[in-house]
């Protein structure tokens, strides 16, 4: 039986690996784009931050340790056309010699082919090549060349991919602008007073712009002029990093697409022809009971990558459930983690909710560190349940967030939380655990 996987990232390689444990005879082939497989797209602020010595070697695998798992990869292979009936996939495979056209058959077909980040059309040619994206390699490539070249960098988008981008970027003598056309960053992550006291870290170089949609980039010699509401400013190099789209295109007209432009799935991630599942950043999530959302992350990734191997190989059987869209990064020395919702979004998902938040400054029996670590857990009023959590810290306590994601999964009360075991060691925990003291908190308030 041959599963032939089309995109060898996150999503595609994880699908690859699991179907080769559970089912080792199982002909598994990925056909892969590029020259490498599941790069990580913020490769660029390791090398910045000097944690990665080439850029090239910001993957999770390499190809060798894919064929070592006896996985047929395919690198710069672009798979040009499915055909659900004849169940082939034509690909073109780029070699230096030659453009070749090749055509596979399947029993079952992975669609892993992600998302592209978005940007406005630009109708000059000289606009585009300033107002870039980066995602893969080789557009990361291209973005570092640029960035040493620039003295004033805009970047668009106050998500993880901007903040993150620009902390990356500020410990060099450059003048960094954050464009966000919210009035708060990281919006969909944290609410309003964690997402200030993120940006109060932010050191003189960095300018957070809130509220500033960006009308219009025009060209001006050798520069860029960025026109938003207010005003207008020039800069070197304007970076997108604002929402991701799904690649969609190549299957459009053979399955069923959903409003938002990713491919429609069922709670197995089986498309509209049985044969064919779709994974990772092509396809919306269930975030809250059924309701879809387009959650394009890693973990969602891993997760659908997953699933979509052990349903073919088992036979559909594991259902995918709801995500918490649980986020964790370190920046200007401040790690910040998030799961489930704010207290901000809940009110858009008819939530009503009660929050408890604290900030904890002694992280041991012997230890006094002055370091602080706040913690914010979000419930639902009415079933008590646990529906949220944000994370600041100055220490790495970053496990938290995992346990706390987790313990929404489960449907976990306030009651479920005080009660949970903990365990106890002067050495090395708090008194009372972090989520112990909350939920004492919580328990006062409904
Ligand atoms: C700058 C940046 C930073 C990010 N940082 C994080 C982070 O820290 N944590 C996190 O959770 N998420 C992060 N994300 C999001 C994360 O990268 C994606 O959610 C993840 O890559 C999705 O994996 P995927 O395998 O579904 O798709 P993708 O990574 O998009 O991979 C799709 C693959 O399919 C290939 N492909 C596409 N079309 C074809 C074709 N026709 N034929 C053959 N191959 C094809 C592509 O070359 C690509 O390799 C970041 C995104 C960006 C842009």
């Amino acid at each position: 039986m041959r599963t032939i996987i089309v995109g060898g990232s996150h999503a595609g390689i994880t699908a690859a690996k699991t179907l080769k444990k559970i089912a080792p005879e199982m002909d598994v082939v990925v056909l892969e784009k590029t020259s490498t497989v599941s790069f990580v797209a913020s490769s660029i602020n390791l090398y910045l931050k000097g944690e990665l010595a080439d850029l090239a070697a910001g993957s999770v695998d390499t190809p060798e340790e894919i064929r070592a798992l006896e996985i047929h990869l395919v690198l710069n292979a672009t798979a040009t056309k499915i055909d659900p009936a004849k169940q082939t996939v034509t690909y073109k495979e780029h070699t230096p010699a030659k453009v070749e056209l090749q055509t596979l058959s399947y029993d079952y077909l992975i669609l892993a082919l992600g998302s592209s980040q978005f940007t406005l059309p630009f109708h000059s040619k000289k606009i585009a090549e300033q107002v870039l994206t980066y995602k893969n390699l080789a557009e990361s490539q291209q973005v570092l060349q640029k960035i040493s070249d620039a003295q004033d960098i805009t970047i668009i988008g106050s998500g993880y991919i901007g903040v993150e981008l620009a902390e990356a970027l500020s410990t060099q003598a450059k003048k960094i602008r954050i464009l966000e056309r919210m009035d708060t960053l990281l919006f969909r992550y944290y609410d309003k007073e964690p997402a200030r006291q993120i940006s109060q870290r932010m050191p003189k170089n960095v300018q957070l712009k809130l509220d500033t949609p960006v009308l219009d980039i025009n060209s001006t010699a050798k520069k860029l002029t960025v026109v938003t509401p207010l005003e207008s400013f020039k800069t070197d190099l304007v970076i997108y990093a604002v929402n991701a789209r799904p690649n969609s295109q190549l299957v459009k007209d053979q399955l069923d697409l959903d409003a938002d432009g990713t491919v429609k799935v069922n709670d197995y991630l089986q498309t509209s022809d049985e044969k064919i599942y779709a994974i990772g950043d092509l396809i919306s999530v269930p975030v809250a009971g059924d309701e879809r959302r387009y959650v394009p992350l890693v973990s969602g990734a891993i997760i659908t990558g997953t699933l979509a191997a052990e349903n073919i190989v088992f036979g559909n059987r594991r259902i995918f459930k709801p995500m918490q869209r649980t986020t964790m990064s370190v920046v200007w020395g401040l790690y910040i983690g998030s799961t489930g919702f704010t207290e901000d979004q809940a009110p858009y998902y008819n939530l009503t909710t009660i929050a408890v938040e604290k900030e904890f400054t002694d992280h041991g029996f012997n230890e006094r560190t002055g370091k602080k670590l706040w913690l914010k857990l979000v419930f639902e009023k009415n079933s008590q349940r646990l529906i949220g959590g944000q994370l600041l810290s100055e220490f790495e306590e970053t496990s938290l967030i995992n346990l706390i994601s987790m313990l929404i999964e489960q449907k976990s009360t306030v009651q479920d939380i005080l009660e949970a075991e903990y365990y106890f060691s002067p050495l090395l925990a708090r008194k009372s655990h972090y989520l112990r003291d909350l939920a004492l908190l919580a328990l006062t308030k409904f």
